[in-house]
């Protein structure tokens, strides 16, 4: 059975926040005619968040929760979410009370009536320290010029989606900075951002370090890779080993030629700079190559290599 929203809460240690922030959800989801059901997905939380969730549960029945074994991350929380959602519409929002449930109905709307596939939040004033706000922007900047999405705040917790894209990807490792971007590959264009209230966290503390900014900016370089060439390696590694290699090879004719024909007694070919250039530029261009060659040999073998989505079917009775 299908309902209109779903709301899917990960969360990890934040015991002291949920009572209220299942009453705000609730408070203005009753005040539409919404069928709803809110999923809190507990990552795995050594506090009592999930006695907290089980105890909401029994004044609620729209209230749901799948608790992790141990603690697998924000992605692992929401791809869980993701599979098991019914809502015609899925937002997803952090459990610490910083994004508002007031945002709802208005996100809803822009699916359902607008036809966004994604709509992101924007934490246009955000309420976070200065250690975080800065580096954000940075890496906001570097991920619109990487990505070709216009986004200002791609990581926002707050986010709503189609059904069918949140069926339609899978989230892994620290990969929910990139949602926008994994849809966007799996044909999703329609993406727009709101900008919503933020607040201070109230209670509890970030669950998020400075490494975040590294490993994010690996993960955005894994990402455009696989998105781009994971099923034509070669096409990346063939061209870059032709070009490299072309610029070894015209610097070893050119030592060659000068060698034979014009400086017979000079310097030796191996005290040459021209030489050295030559000759890490052959070996970096063939390593190019047998990149390609392996990555062509592992993505034959991927049981992914022929997957695609289809979007609609006419006249197929299946
Ligand atoms: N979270 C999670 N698993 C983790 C880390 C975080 O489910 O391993 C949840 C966390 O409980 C919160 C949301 O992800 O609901 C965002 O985390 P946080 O507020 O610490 O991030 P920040 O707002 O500081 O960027
Ligand atoms: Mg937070």
């Amino acid at each position: 059975m299908k309902i209109d929203l779903s709301i899917i809460i990960p969360l990890y240690n934040e015991s002291e926040s949920l009572s209220e922030l299942s009453a705000w959800i609730t408070k203005v989801l009753d005040n539409t005619k919404l069928s709803y059901e809110i999923l809190f997905v507990d990552d795995g939380s050594t506090d009592h968040s999930w006695e907290k969730i089980q105890s909401l549960y029994l004044n609620n029945d729209n209230i749901k929760g799948i608790s992790f074994r141990r603690n697998y991350g924000k992605s692992a929380a929401l791809n869980v979410g993701f599979s098991k959602s019914l809502g015609e519409v899925v937002i997803t929002m952090d459990a610490d009370l910083q994004d508002s449930p007031e945002e709802i109905p208005e996100l809803y709307k822009m699916i359902k009536v607008d036809g966004y596939d994604i709509v992101s939040g924007w934490k246009k004033n955000r309420k976070d320290p200065i250690s975080k706000t800065i580096p954000t922007k940075l890496y906001n900047a570097v991920t619109r010029w990487v990505s070709g999405i216009k986004l200002h705040d791609m990581n926002c917790g707050l986010k709503a989606y189609k059904n069918q894209v949140v069926k339609n990807i899978e989230v892994y490792g620290e990969m929910h900075r990139y949602i926008p971007l994994i849809a966007k590959w799996a044909g999703f264009q329609n993406i727009t951002e709101k900008v919503v209230h933020h607040q201070a966290r109230k209670f509890g503390v970030t669950k998020f370090g400075l490494e975040r900014f590294i490993f994010g900016f690996l993960d955005l370089f894994s990402i455009t890779f696989i998105g781009k060439y994971g099923k034509r390696p070669m096409h990346l590694f063939g061209t870059l080993g032709t070009v490299v290699f072309i610029i070894g090879f015209v610097f070893l004719f050119y030592i060659g030629v000068d060698k034979i024909f014009f400086n017979k007694t000079g310097k030796l070919i191996a005290n040459r700079t021209e030489f050295y250039v030559a000759l890490t530029s052959i070996i970096i261009g063939v390593q190019f190559f047998l990149a390609g060659f392996l990555g062509e040999m592992l993505s034959r073998n991927s049981p992914n290599r022929n997957y695609y989505q289809i979007k609609e079917k006419i006249n197929f009775n299946e």
